[in-house]
């Protein structure tokens, strides 16, 4: 059930501009008048449902059930609805987050959304990267700034933690770097996840990354949600 569920939410298909004005995208929450949480100025976070991954210590739990979705809008509906902060928006540099649950898996959404609404607004990705490629390569163009939750470079550690492969990651992680000026751009979560990771464990992925040109790191230990 989880795993359909999943492959409906990823398939990728091009979609002229109408029709992509059409996509109905499923919100979990939106939050405004953040500070110093989620990117640059005031911020407006824009959380969708779904995620492939399965961390044990999700706090988002709910994210992934899918019959279950709060509310669904258009692009139209959720630029009428954030554009209320957009003198905000234009004093402190700020502008949207999008997070989850998976961001990307709302790709055309949110390549539609960036091609409406104000460019001067920041366009923040908190992303855990594990998805096709082809979602990373659509918004690109449009995303400011990107916060990776990145688990641990470690393998083993990564897919037991989230139950599933670390390829995908691997893959847009090394694409997404590769790209000039792009390090100022990225922040890494580095987290420390009880019973699964060490200490050398988050020193190794830093190790990892910064030889992969991140440079900014939010090192943290994760709140342990008793179930
Ligand atoms: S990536 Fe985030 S939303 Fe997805 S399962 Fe892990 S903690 Fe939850």
């Amino acid at each position: 059930m989880q795993q359909s569920t999943h492959v409906d939410l990823v398939r990728f298909s091009a979609v002229s501009s109408t029709e992509s004005k059409e996509i109905l995208a499923p919100i979990l929450a939106v939050s405004r008048h953040r500070l110093a949480l989620d990117g640059n100025g005031v911020v407006t976070l824009v959380a969708f449902m779904g995620c492939p991954l399965r961390c044990e210590y999700c706090l988002n739990d709910f994210c992934h059930n899918m019959d279950r979705v709060p509310r669904r809008v258009t692009v139209q509906q959720l630029i009428d609805e954030v554009m209320i902060d957009n003198l905000y928006f234009l004093a402190t540099d700020g502008g949207i987050t999008f997070g989850g649950g998976e961001p990307l898996l709302q790709s055309r959404f949110i390549e539609s959304f960036c091609q409406s609404c104000d460019t001067r607004w920041n366009i923040t990705l908190e992303t855990s990267l594990n998805v096709p490629l082809e979602h990373l390569e659509r918004v690109f163009p449009h995303v400011n700034n990107y916060i990776i939750d990145i688990k641990d470079m470690n393998r083993e550690i990564y897919e037991k933690y989230t139950q599933l492969s670390q390829n995908n990651l691997l893959t847009n992680l090394g694409w997404l770097m590769s790209k000039p000026d792009i390090s100022s751009k990225v922040t890494v979560r580095l987290p420390h996840i009880p019973s699964y990771n060490a200490q050398e464990d988050v020193d190794r992925s830093r190790e990892i990354l910064a030889e992969m040109g991140v440079v900014n790191f939010d090192e943290f230990n994760y709140i342990v949600r008793k179930k």
